[in-house]
């Protein structure tokens, strides 16, 4: 069974947020008191999250990204990834702070995590405890650390550059991918902060991340899928790394898009950008069936908005932030 949307776009990859806490609290996505989490029970438990992984397989979802919130926070995460593996998800990958990450990595390896994408805002101490209001700059270098020794592969670090915070960090950023041998991701400020702050004179476009970093080690473009994120390049130089542009804004990748989103509060999102909550949770907690869930979930889908609609006139942010979505 395979899940299409009316446009004809197959849906194949899932990302399940685990949780909507977070241990960080960075300007681009979270306000700086957010005591606004969900409660316990509103969570989608464990069980709930096992059943729904299945169904989700059952559909065709063959890549599965656990994110949140923080996924590290929520105490029993290698079970689940265990289970996701045991039920042959091919793709298991996470994307996580890395706060929490050196201590973790051998278990989750030995769960079936395969691949991780590793938040890090800033390569300078002073400025990572600006943008994510926690100290935690050596923490997760540890964590980086220990993903490379235990062989996670690819490594991906993934930065939001925000201007007047991290934008002349770009070179710093490259030069760091071709030291460690990883792929360094520029992704550009989406409109989903909890503060409001979002402006396009805050955002740093993606063709400019391009240019400065050519202009210092020329790059050579490397094929991508079509539903991939990110553009992808190698230094000409033949140095190790990677450079991963992600810019939904400026060159929107809507119409090839292959993702749908559980939120950790049991909402199915088909775009980062849906206006409407689609409530799976209550359908879970009212006894429905498989076989209802499975149809529910194909309405749903072939509803997937046509793209995000940021570039057009009027456009308004959706009320959900990206720590309450799952990025
Ligand atoms: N806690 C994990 C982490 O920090 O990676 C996973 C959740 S976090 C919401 C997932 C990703 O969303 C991170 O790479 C983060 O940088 C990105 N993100 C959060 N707010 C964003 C925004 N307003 N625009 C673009 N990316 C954002």
């Amino acid at each position: 069974m395979s899940l299409y949307d009316k446009l004809g776009r197959q849906i194949t990859d899932l990302r399940i947020s685990v949780t909507d806490r977070c241990n960080f609290r960075c300007v681009y996505c979270r306000s700086a008191d957010p005591e606004n989490y969900r409660e316990h029970d509103e969570i989608l438990s464990w069980a709930e999250l096992e059943r729904l992984g299945r169904i989700f397989v059952g559909l065709g979802i063959c890549k599965v990204r656990i994110t949140g919130g923080e996924p590290l926070v929520r105490d029993g995460l290698e079970n689940y990834l265990r289970y996701l593996h045991g039920i042959g998800v091919g793709d298991l990958s996470m994307t996580t702070n890395g706060h929490l990450l050196a201590e973790r990595c051998e278990a989750l390896m030995a769960a079936g995590l395969q691949r991780m994408n590793v938040s890090l805002d800033s390569l300078d101490a002073i400025k990572f405890e600006k943008i994510t209001r926690t100290r935690s700059y050596d923490a997760v270098m540890r964590g980086i650390d220990a993903a490379q020794a235990t062989r996670f592969a690819p490594i991906k670090v993934n930065a939001v550059l925000v201007r007047g915070f991290n934008e002349d960090e770009v070179e710093a950023f490259a030069a760091f991918a071709r030291e460690r041998g990883l792929i360094m991701r520029f992704i550009e400020f989406m409109p989903l902060d909890a503060d409001r702050h979002w402006s396009r004179e805050l955002m740093v476009p993606a063709a400019e991340v391009y240019k400065r970093i050519h202009a210092q080690w020329p790059l050579v473009q490397i094929p991508h899928e079509k539903s991939e994120t990110a553009r992808k390049y190698r230094f000409a130089d033949g140095a190790p790394g990677e450079i991963g542009l992600i810019a939904p804004v400026t060159q929107a990748f809507c119409g090839a898009c292959s993702r749908i989103r559980l939120t950790a509060d049991g909402k199915l999102q088909t775009c980062l950008f849906s206006k409407e909550d689609r409530d799976l949770r209550a359908l879970l907690r009212a006894n429905a069936t498989d076989p209802e869930i499975v149809e529910w979930v194909r309405g749903v889908v072939n509803d997937k908005e046509e793209g995000h609609r940021i570039n057009e006139p009027g456009f308004v942010p959706p009320s959900r932030t990206m720590v309450f979505i799952g990025g």
